[in-house]
């Protein structure tokens, strides 16, 4: 059997290494002394903490929706929510997404955001839609007074950059692309959403995502505090990662592209040039704040003002009653961008919604992902100088795509068919 080595045992790795471990021998290795990269979860005092996001679970795509029921009991071991997601502005909830409750805005929020959209709309067909970045698109789709309330505060707090310079291709099929029609239709009617990624979710009824790593590292061969540090080429074509301690026919890359012009050592000029293209990529961090907050019947609370510097509230405990096990109320974690200091995130608390008390912190550094203009051209040109080594890239870090869960299942599916059918 030839040998696959992945690197890293986020939900990428666990899911290539599984989708090959019948036919090829795997090992996956991980440098953090516990498996799971970003979707792990920690219990504090008994209480379920994701340490990243909230990390719930679906896809429209349904081989990814087949292999992942394939590995679990649906109706066993998950439960199906409907997202319950609100907007906090001006001390009020408003429903998401936010086109579809224009009525619930004030008077002299919603006049101008109406007067708009029907010159919008008179104006229609003459629209222009090849849109260049994602401010413009916003702008385009809602007009400027809906991108001033919201769209606009909400999304520089969340990417942390000026959404300009984000290229629209990035954000394809992940955007709803709304119809003017439709948004004055669902606010006449009062229509709730529906048809959003997330508006429904499946989540496990015990333990979040800490389940479903769990389960997918199930009698895999997991090497755990081992820090790829080098990568090379031995005459007989075999990959040695640090200096043969391992031997590899093929590996699979999760980490993170920027680190790989190190860890790579392999005299190819081209290959060189294309990792240092993608070294210096930009990328968000988060910090967190896991609490105990009042109960309600929330899943997600947006909070884009700037009275706020955190810019959302997953109300985690809402998702499954044994997460909050240890709380005589419910439990959520308050999001932010970047790095926070704990003080300042403390204070914070004291303005949001829910008596919050804080139980445990956490930063990510490593969260979100920014492309710009060339990103995907030069991963591409990169993948395709890597394969004549059998090195490959999977993940989101890796690849540098805004993916879910049920995104990276997918690659590492059609990773598996085109590089490791035979
Ligand atoms: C705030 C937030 C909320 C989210 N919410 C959701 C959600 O609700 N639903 C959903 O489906 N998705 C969600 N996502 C997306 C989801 O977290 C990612 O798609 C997924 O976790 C990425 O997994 P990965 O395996 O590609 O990367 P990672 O989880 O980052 O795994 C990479 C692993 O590689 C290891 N590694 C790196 N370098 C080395 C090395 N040199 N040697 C050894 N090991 C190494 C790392 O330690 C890590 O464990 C969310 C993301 C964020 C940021």
């Amino acid at each position: 059997m030839k040998k696959v080595i992945t690197i890293g045992s986020g939900i990428s790795g666990l899911s290539i290494s599984r989708m090959l471990s019948n036919r090829y021998q795997t090992e996956i290795l991980e440098r953090e002394d516990r498996i799971g990269g970003m979707i792990k979860c920690d219990r504090i005092n008994g209480n379920l903490f994701h340490k990243v996001g909230g990390h719930v679970f679906n896809s429209r795509n349904q081989a990814v929706l087949d292999w992942f029921w394939n590995q679990f009991n649906r109706d066993d071991e998950f439960l199906k929510t409907q997202r319950n997601a609100k907007i906090f502005m001006t001390g009020k909830k408003i429903g998401y997404p936010i086109e579809n409750y224009l009525y619930q805005l004030t008077e002299s929020q919603l006049k101008p955001i109406v007067d708009e959209l029907l010159q919008k709309l008179s104006i229609k067909n003459n629209q222009i839609t090849d849109y260049k970045n994602f401010k413009e698109f916003l702008i385009g789709n809602f007009g400027s007074e809906l991108y001033n309330l919201y769209f606009g505060p909400y999304n520089t707090k969340i990417w942390n950059t000026d959404l300009e310079k984000v290229p629209l291709a990035w954000l394809n099929g992940k955007l709803p692309m709304p119809d003017l029609n439709e948004v004055i239709y669902n606010n006449i009617i009062r229509k709730e959403e529906s048809n959003m990624v997330h508006s429904s979710f499946f989540y496990a009824k015990r333990d979040g995502s800490q389940f479903i790593v769990d389960r997918l590292s199930n009698g895999l061969e997991i090497s755990c505090s081992y820090n790829v540090s080098s990568i090379e080429q031995l005459n007989n074509k075999q990959l040695s990662i640090n200096n043969q301690d391992r031997l590899a026919d093929s590996i699979v890359y999760c980490g993170d592209i920027r680190q790989l012009h190190r860890t790579i050592q392999i005299a190819d000029a081209l290959l060189k040039e294309a990792l240092l293209k993608v070294a210096d990529l930009p990328s968000n961090g988060t910090s967190n704040v896991f609490c105990e907050t009042d109960t309600n019947d929330l899943s997600w609370l947006y909070l884009p003002e700037s009275t706020y510097k955190a810019h959302r509230i997953i109300y985690t405990g809402n998702f499954s009653s044994t997460n909050s096990e240890g709380s005589k109320r419910t439990t959520c974690v308050v999001e932010f961008s970047g790095k926070q200091e704990q003080s300042e995130m403390l204070e914070e608390l004291k303005l949001l919604p829910g008596n919050l008390t804080a139980l445990a912190f956490n930063y990510e550094p490593n969260s979100y992902i920014i492309q710009n203009e060339t990103t995907r051209a030069d991963i591409l040109n990169l993948k395709t100088l890597l394969k004549p080594y059998n090195i490959y890239l999977l993940g989101r870090f890796a690849e540098w795509e805004y993916y879910n869960m049920d995104k990276c299942i997918e690659a590492a599916m059609a990773l598996t068919k085109k590089e490791f059918s035979t």
